[in-house]
């Protein structure tokens, strides 16, 4: 009842997206191009953000702490970027020929995240940055299994979350599944494949739609290490974590992945993904004698080039360290005002887990799925924006003001629902 006294407070609010709902259900599934973007009653109408700020279409503003899932690692209209593009647009925006641009996008992100990737090639997401890891594995070993972890996702088809869904759309590989984090059941499931199956690993150091979950280290040491031993690629996705470090979260962790993938934001924004590694392995794609072929009309558009250029030099070393301690203070604040309030940094119930500026409050328990949904609500109503699930990703705009300001509206929500926590 609480809650749907907020739905109905919410969709008194928000009237005109409502409407905008109702007409978009006439032509698309759920009103609904992105599952991840469904919210009930119904979701808002975004019309435009500036910096931290989203503006909905009913006149409420928000501070975006979802920052686009991570890709809006910028905040909204960075003048920077915006001004790398229109300079860029002025000379028109898809060649069907090569550019200037992707050259120099290449040389950044190479000598950024070199270890161990010394060529990379561009196409226009995550999900495709994985597919082509994935073959260009398979082309590499001859080999067609590809260990992957329940909880893991890297793209729409290629998802592996903890309650399979009823019909699976991921792409056909020969995928096999091991619980993350868990070496003595990932070396049981390795030891009983057939010899010389092993293509690649493909893992992420922190799972995040699986709830940011950070990978530890014993672990994904040896799956590193595993994957030399079965003569398999060893396929890190970066996608979402290459912001956790200036030279991704394989720095930190001292591993050098085989293949690296990338996205989110590297294009500055606009739509990207890559996939980069030895040198070996990347030259299968040398039209001039290589086995393999990698096409896309988009894959080296002019505008995501220079934003990615632009995007990129603005990343430096210091900004992305600050950027990962305000994520920390954040979730440190937060973590302590459940303590204050709750008795424990941490209760079976409601807690935090991520990495710097990548982070969830998770609710679990027989009623999570209200929790969640509660505790969205709560947020909207006092003028913060997150994920339904509870995930948050910092953007190089947010201050300290903005970590006081959601501090604050998180102790008004402990301190409402204590008693359901
Ligand atoms: N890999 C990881 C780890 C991700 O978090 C995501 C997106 O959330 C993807 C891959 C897919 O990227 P995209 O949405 O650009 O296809």
């Amino acid at each position: 009842t609480t809650l749907e006294s907020m739905q109905r407070r919410y969709a008194n609010r928000n009237p005109k997206s409502l409407a905008f709902y109702n007409e978009t259900l006439k032509h698309m599934p759920g009103a609904n191009t992105r599952t991840v973007l469904h919210a009930l009653p119904f979701p808002l109408t975004i019309s435009h953000g500036q910096s931290t700020t989203l503006f909905s279409v009913d006149g409420h503003s928000y501070i975006d702490f979802l920052s686009e899932y991570s890709a809006g690692i910028y905040g909204h209209s960075n003048a920077t970027i915006k001004a790398a593009i229109v300079k860029a647009l002025d000379g028109g925006w898809n060649f069907g020929g090569k550019n200037q641009y992707e050259g120099e996008l290449a040389k950044i992100l190479v000598e950024r995240f070199g270890n161990g990737m010394d060529m990379i090639r561009f196409c226009n997401s995550g999900t495709e940055a994985n597919l082509m890891a994935i073959g260009a594995a398979i082309g590499f070993t001859g080999k067609q299994k590809i260990l992957a972890f329940i909880g893991g996702y890297h793209g729409g088809p290629l998802s592996f979350p903890e309650a399979s869904p009823k019909y699976s759309m991921n792409a056909k590989y020969d995928f096999i599944l091991a619980p993350y984090n868990d070496i003595k059941a990932t070396k049981a499931i390795l030891s009983g494949l057939p010899p010389d199956s092993l293509a690649a690993i493909l893992v992420e150091g922190m799972q995040g739609a699986g709830g940011s979950i950070p990978g530890q280290l014993d672990f994904l040491h040896y799956l590193r290490m595993a994957a030399t031993d079965y003569e398999a690629l060893f396929i890190l996705d970066e996608v979402m974590t290459s912001r956790l470090a200036y030279r991704g979260l394989q720095s930190t962790l001292g591993i050098s992945p085989d293949i690296t993938t990338l996205g989110k934001w590297i294009g500055g924004g606009m739509g990207i993904g890559a996939f980069g590694g030895r040198r070996e392995i990347m030259e299968m794609f040398d039209p001039r004698n290589g086995k393999l072929t990698h096409s896309g009309t988009f894959n080296n558009n002019v505008v995501t080039m220079a934003a990615g250029i632009a995007g990129c030099k603005i990343m430096d070393e210091d900004t992305v360290e600050k950027l990962n301690a305000l994520g920390e203070r954040l979730r440190n604040f937060i973590d302590t005002s459940i303590e204050k309030l709750l008795g424990a940094a941490a209760t079976p119930k409601m807690y935090t887990t991520g990495l710097g500026s990548l982070f969830n409050i998770t609710f679990a328990g027989p009623e999570k799925d209200v929790l969640h949904a509660v505790f969205y609500h709560y947020l909207l109503e006092h003028g913060i924006y997150i994920a339904t699930r509870g995930f948050i990703t910092m953007n190089i705009e947010h201050t300290e003001e903005h970590v006081e300001t959601f501090g604050k509206v998180i102790e008004g929500f402990l301190a409402e629902y204590r008693d359901a926590l």
